[in-house]
């Protein structure tokens, strides 16, 4: 709301709802996808030794991180753009190629930054059906027009947990016009384990119009420090470096991110914790009669929808858990009202919903 003879900002701005995040108060916080696990020990202690620069600027151009990553990835290190999470790389490619009257398109429950960031310039999201709760490579490319400037696909989707095989995603690049810019969001890139999936590198390596944005805060669980990094053509790279912030990763994030990026046997452990308890869960909550729809991520998404009046209330679901001291996400903003999304936590923390969800439907 704007004050009565104050400051106006752009058209579009006061279009724009807020992100919400995911809420901070209850001892079970299970509403944010970070993961189960918390960080690497190492990340921990690199994070802890960095104490002492807190006085110092941070390298601008971050490169050990840069450097780790791209030995880990075995990717380009000149070619990879830290930000302060994927939320800040989202908004500067969004910044850098899209204006008022431009369209950015996504997927119908893509991400809310997607929309913001797009909202923010004074451009038109626009939005694609999905087919059930996967995006359609075929209903995105119809929304194609000459305004597309970008179009953004989360593989694998928060919050649906859905993805799209790599042979649909090279379909969507092949049927765009070569000014459109495809970003690939690959958040939660580290839990998948499907053969027919790709965070979509070889695309970024083969053509001037495909970026992958990746994030420190899914399964590394550092989004407290925000990073994240984009891999992109030599072009988009230079535009990135052009408008971002000279110091947009602390030091105490550069540490601890290749420290957290170098401790693999951590990293599989998180990923074989997800995939126990996220089976274990759906399989239990299932068991009460609700529907799960399936997830290849470190989030499920629960749906009330069906039950008996009454007990197909998620957010009456939601406020139970959260008596309980349990945090999850109700979906209202993606259009899923209908749904919670609950983050895979600990083998206490997973008991402690089920137990939660047994005591909704009995009461
Ligand atoms: N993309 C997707 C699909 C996400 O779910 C999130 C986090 N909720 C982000 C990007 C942003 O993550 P961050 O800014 O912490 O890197």
């Amino acid at each position: 709301m704007t004050q009565p003879n104050g400051p106006v900002p752009r058209p579009g701005i006061l279009d724009i709802a807020a992100y919400v995040g995911g809420e901070h108060h209850g001892h079970i916080r299970l509403a944010s996808n970070e993961g189960a696990l918390g960080p690497s020990p190492r990340a921990m202690a690199a994070y802890a030794a960095a104490a002492d620069t807190l006085h110092r600027y941070p390298d601008g151009g971050s490169s050990a991180l840069r450097g780790a990553i791209a030995k880990r990835f075995n990717l380009d290190a000149d070619r990879i753009v830290c930000g302060a999470g994927s939320d800040e790389l989202i908004s500067l490619l969004i910044r850098s190629y899209a204006g008022p009257g431009d369209e950015v398109l996504y997927s119908q429950y893509g991400f809310l930054m997607y929309p913001i960031g797009a909202k923010s310039v004074g451009a038109t999201p626009v939005t694609a059906p999905e087919d059930g709760l996967t995006a359609s490579v075929d209903s995105l490319l119809a929304r194609v027009t000459p305004r597309t400037k970008l179009v953004f696909l989360a593989n694998p989707n928060n919050p649906t947990g859905t993805y799209l095989p790599a042979s649909e995603v090279a379909r969507l690049h092949a049927g765009l016009p070569a000014n459109v810019i495809l970003v690939i969001d690959a958040a939660y890139a580290e839990y998948m384990n499907r053969e027919d999936y790709t965070a979509g590198e070889e695309l970024v390596e083969r053509f001037p119009n495909v970026v992958m944005t990746r994030t420190f805060s899914k399964i590394y669980a550092l989004g407290s420090l925000r990073i994240g990094w984009a891999y992109g053509p030599a072009g988009i790279v230079d535009v990135l470096n052009r408008v971002r912030g000279p110091f947009n990763v602390s030091n105490a994030a550069h540490v601890a991110g290749v420290a957290a990026v170098e401790d693999t046997e951590f990293l599989e452990r998180s990923r074989a914790h997800n995939e126990t308890w996220r089976a274990w869960f759906a399989a239990e909550v299932q068991a009460l009669g609700l529907t799960v729809h399936p997830s290849v991520t470190n989030f499920v998404l629960v749906d009330f929808k069906g039950q008996a009046p009454g007990k197909d209330d998620a957010e009456a679901a939601r406020q139970l858990l959260k008596g309980r001291g349990i945090l999850v996400r109700q979906m209202p903003a993606y259009g899923l009202p209908s749904c919670l999304r609950v983050t895979i936590g600990t083998e206490a923390e997973m008991r402690a919903v089920v137990d939660g969800l047994k005591a909704f439907l009995a009461g």
